[in-house]
């Protein structure tokens, strides 16, 4: 396929063409040199834009339904964690070939998150090179309401969305050429974009995990100037972890990165607000710790002891755990 079949191929299979789509705010989409977008008057505009590249983002042998999806999901990660509400995304691809076969499951990925979350694909760019998907995606929010990493103060709770380590799990599986029942929790991260909005009002700071709990803790700890307590007994895990002694799996979760949930701290004042939260969006909500004077991150054990975790969290042109 060419590129100009395959950006065809693209248009004509997301659900926004270059003519205008006033549903989704669009004025001008693919199609021409750039994407003309209507900001609501009263909202900002929030962007965020991540690379996925295979053998580093991705196992090389991922499907290019699942590339698609968590190429997308880890974006919405981004807006979700600052609380916004996705609108729009532009889309780069480098593809060693086009393959009608690969493109068509690529856009079916990319479809089937973007139309849950009301995104329209508007613009991006299409080369040949090395496998790497990169997205930008632009959501809105109310101006001043979003959730940053500076906000946390001592005596606020800790909360974190959903399961943790889970992802990480199914890569060191996959690595070791171990049976793997479900490598969802790695390939179809869901972003927490409905409990992001609910969080806007309450919250004091917000993350996504994406290196790892302690790592994107750490950033929170900065900005904010505080540090935190963890009890590692409450730190929620997938079945996938069940099995394994207490260190590994806390390694797991204090470690492990791709997990793609969010990690907030709450006012004391508003505790309550997470039952409702739970039912509202569904969500797994764990209080895992808290904030307090000082800096880092102390871990206690079931038996009050304190835990030294072994990695930190995935940093590129870091070393390696
Ligand atoms: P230009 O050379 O002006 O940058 P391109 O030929 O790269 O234009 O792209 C033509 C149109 O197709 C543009 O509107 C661009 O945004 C869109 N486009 C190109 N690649 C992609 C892609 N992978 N996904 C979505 N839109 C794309
Ligand atoms: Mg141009």
């Amino acid at each position: 396929m060419k590129e100009f079949q395959l950006i065809r191929q693209i248009q004509q299979e997301t659900s926004v063409s270059s003519s205008a789509d006033s549903r989704h705010g669009v004025k001008l989409g693919i199609g021409d040199d750039a994407a003309v977008l209507e900001v609501p008057a009263g909202q900002h505009l929030v962007a965020a834009t991540d690379t996925l590249n295979a053998g580093t983002h991705f196992p090389e042998d991922t499907s290019a339904y699942d590339i698609a999806y968590k190429c997308l999901a880890v974006n919405l990660s981004d807006l979700a964690a600052m609380g916004a509400t996705p609108r729009w995304a532009l889309l780069s691809l480098s593809l060693p070939g086009a393959e009608q076969e690969w493109v068509q499951a690529f856009i079916a990925g990319f479809k089937s998150l973007a139309q849950e979350h009301g995104v329209a694909l508007v613009g991006g760019d299409t080369t040949s090179g090395p496998l790497s998907v990169s997205l930008t995606a632009l959501g809105l929010i109310k101006p001043g309401a979003q959730l940053m990493r500076s906000g946390a103060r001592p005596g606020d709770l800790l909360v974190v969305s959903g399961s943790i380590g889970g992802a990480a799990r199914v890569l060191d599986l996959l690595k070791g050429r171990e049976p793997v029942s479900d490598r969802r929790l790695l390939d179809r991260p869901q972003p927490r974009v409905r409990l992001g909005q609910a969080l806007v009002g309450f919250a004091s700071a917000c993350i996504d995990i994406s290196d790892g709990l302690l790592a994107d803790l750490g950033h929170v700890l900065r900005a904010s100037g505080c540090g935190a307590l963890i009890h590692l007994q409450k730190l929620p895990h997938d079945e996938l972890l069940a099995g394994l002694g207490d260190r590994q799996k806390w390694d797991y979760q204090l470690s492990g990165g791709d997990d793609y949930e969010l990690l907030f701290t709450l006012p004391r004042r508003h505790e309550e607000m997470i039952q409702s939260w739970r039912r509202e969006t569904e969500t797994r909500l764990s209080v895992i710790g808290e904030i307090e004077d000082g800096e880092g991150v102390r871990c206690t054990g079931p038996d009050g002891l304190a835990y030294d975790p072994q990695y930190t969290g995935f940093e590129h042109f870091g070393r390696q755990p």
